[in-house]
């Protein structure tokens, strides 16, 4: 693009921004940590899944002293449901770090930010630039596409020698006096129009800046990358329930030593609170019994009795795990340091992952199902 085309690009695509934009809560504040969070919040979270989490945490944990200080069971409580829990826990610690290093000051330049917990390029990138206008340029999935289109780059983007070439063409295309707008617009499109299937060129404010249009190339761009082989992973997990109707979930890795026998746990559930878990090698029940054996330090299981529950599945990213939940009923439940003992549905408000989540209502409607048949 000559500099006056250039121009024109960045004037259309600023006008449509400013007049078609989404009413989102993060659009409505100049405040770094309030687009911290949204930016943290929004990687791999669609917006509209974002936007309950979004206000209830900053409702809660309006500045960054209230999210330092608070107890992280708490910060995870609020992130339950989100995935992905290292996001929430880094974001604690980054407010650690703020109030440490900054005297509760959030850094304002994108070398500063980046050196806080859990922060890479692109969201030093996207705060500095929306926050305190610092004339960088972001580059994620959603940019990268566009840009690709813009060029009808052809290949997978995320190579090495590809990306650093998008990433040149995104500070090349910023609009210097608008840099934090110019950020949001690209990503808008990206967001709105120029989605990964069916983008609708039409619409478009920049169609006749798109070499892809040009081309008819814009379905088949950006090229597909190799997928990652997906792997799955089979578990077994038991719902304990003692006579007073109480349940026995198990403390993530630092709440407490792990228990005996819990200790080849994919770290997929046990990061978080979880009922007892086993990875399946042969089958569900004997490898159930082990894990329990471990966890009634006094008692062996002569045999495993659970009553196997529907199955669930869960995927994150390329693994598909598979779960055999069984719900067992118990004279007492095993005593363990740090063990959180409860009705389900008071364990269900404890930060517990969606895959725990999926099991623990399994067990719930098991439950309420053989009351009724009684
Ligand atoms: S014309 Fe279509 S493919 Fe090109 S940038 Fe616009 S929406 Fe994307």
């Amino acid at each position: 693009l000559n500099s006056r085309q250039l121009k024109e690009f960045r004037e259309a695509l600023l006008a449509w921004f400013s007049q078609f934009q989404r009413d989102l809560p993060w659009r409505h504040t100049g405040d770094p940590y309030r687009i911290w969070v949204s930016e943290v919040m929004l990687q791999q979270t669609r917006v509209a899944a974002v936007i309950p989490y979004y206000e209830r945490f900053l409702a809660r944990f309006p500045d960054v002293r209230a999210l330092a200080e608070a107890p992280q069971e708490e910060v995870l409580r609020l992130w339950s449901g989100l995935g992905y829990y290292h996001r929430a826990r880094n974001l604690q610690r980054a407010a650690q770090q703020i109030i440490s290093r900054h005297a509760d000051k959030f850094p304002r330049t994108h070398a500063e930010i980046k050196e806080l917990a859990g922060i890479g390029e692109y969201t030093a990138a996207a705060v500095s630039s929306i926050a305190f206008g610092e004339r960088l340029a972001v580059l994620d999935g959603n940019v990268a596409r566009v840009l690709a289109r813009l060029d009808a780059i052809r290949g997978d983007l995320r190579e090495p020698k590809r990306w650093s070439g998008l990433q040149a063409r995104a500070d090349e295309l910023l609009a210097p006096e608008r840099p934090g707008d110019w950020n949001q617009a690209v990503m808008e499109l990206g967001a709105t129009l120029c989605t990964p299937r069916s983008p609708q060129c039409l619409l478009c404010p920049v169609q006749g800046f798109c070499e892809a249009r040009k081309l008819g190339l814009t379905e088949g761009l950006p090229e597909k990358r190799k997928n990652r082989a997906v792997v799955s992973i089979y578990l077994a997990a038991a719902v304990l329930v003692d006579e007073l109707g109480h349940s026995l979930l198990l403390p993530p890795p630092g709440n407490s030593n792990q228990h005996r026998g819990d200790d080849h746990v994919p770290s997929l559930v046990a990061k978080l609170w979880h009922f007892p878990t086993a990875s399946v090698q042969s089958d569900a029940e004997t490898s159930l019994k082990n894990i329990l054996d471990g966890l009634y330090a006094m008692k062996r299981w002569s045999a495993f009795r659970g009553e196997r529950l529907q199955a669930v599945r869960h995927t994150v990213t390329y693994r598909k795990i598979h779960i055999a939940p069984f719900l067992v009923r118990v004279s007492r439940l095993p005593k363990l340091i740090g063990a959180r003992s409860a009705p389900l549905d008071e364990l269900m408000e404890q930060p517990i992952s969606n895959l725990t989540r999926k099991v623990a209502r399994q067990a719930a409607a098991h439950l309420s199902e053989s009351k009724k048949a009684e």
